[in-house]
């Protein structure tokens, strides 16, 4: 870069002497028929954009002795600064990048610590919820005994062994034919005698005919798989029905 470059590009923070060049050239170089004088749009591009100007090209030098070229640029820088000036008057109404760029970084760490929260939430409880859900809803389950004997006690029964998941099962009971109505303690046992229930339910039967059935609530969730005894007490019987009852 040249001096005389250096010297147009002067336009940031005109010097004296640069002012005092101008008030020459003002008082020296009238030039009203604008001979040999550069485009207005070249000047204005030489105060706005003069990096898009080779301003080292002598044609230039034509505002050095042309007052009114040289007015053309004074007036366009002005209106230059006047506009800047506005701008920075503006400042305050808006927050300034560094805020804008301090608000973006809070926005996003907020946004951030949700998108954990909520992905957590989501997890813990989509995960958690639907296990627990089906965990505790009852499946319902039929179970009919309607074919089995009416034996009792250690009698075997006639019936295939009832097959129960270890859930929380709603067991609608259809119980032997010709049983009485009436109420029922239901209870999963592990042997004949009655005395170790592992779930016990209690249950109304209602007989339609000679159909006796109840449902039942057993939960089953904390017995270990393997065989059992499903046992039905009539509230007026002191003896047990049992039959067969895998738990799997
Ligand atoms: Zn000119």
């Amino acid at each position: 870069m040249d001096e005389r470059q250096s010297f147009f590009e002067d336009d940031e923070d005109d010097t004296l002497l640069f002012e005092k060049l101008q008030e020459h050239v003002l008082e020296k170089y009238p030039n009203p028929e604008r001979i040999g004088c550069i485009d207005h749009s070249t000047l204005k591009m030489w105060v706005y954009t003069p990096e898009k100007l080779n301003l080292s090209d002598p044609k230039y030098l034509h505002v050095l002795k042309c007052a009114e070229c040289t007015r053309e640029l004074i007036e366009l820088r002005r209106l230059r600064d006047a506009q800047s000036e506005r701008a920075k008057d503006e400042v305050p109404s808006h927050p300034s990048p560094a805020a804008n760029w301090r608000w973006a970084v809070f926005a996003s760490v907020i946004l951030c610590c949700l998108a954990v929260a909520g992905v957590t939430y989501w997890r813990t409880h989509s995960v958690a919820t639907p296990a627990q859900v089906a965990e505790s809803t009852p499946v319902a389950v039929t179970i009919d005994l309607s074919q089995a004997g009416t034996t009792r006690g250690t009698d075997t029964t006639t019936v295939p062994a009832v097959v129960l998941p270890r859930r929380v099962v709603s067991a609608h009971v259809i119980l032997p034919n010709f049983s009485p109505g009436g109420k029922y303690v239901v209870s999963v046992t592990t042997d004949r005698s009655g005395g170790s229930g592992k779930a016990v339910g209690p249950a109304n039967a209602n007989v339609q005919g000679y159909h006796a059935e109840l449902t039942v609530k057993l939960d089953l969730r904390s017995l270990p798989s393997g065989t059992y005894f499903l046992a039905t007490t009539h509230e007026g019987d002191s003896a047990s029905y049992f039959y067969p009852l895998t738990v799997r």
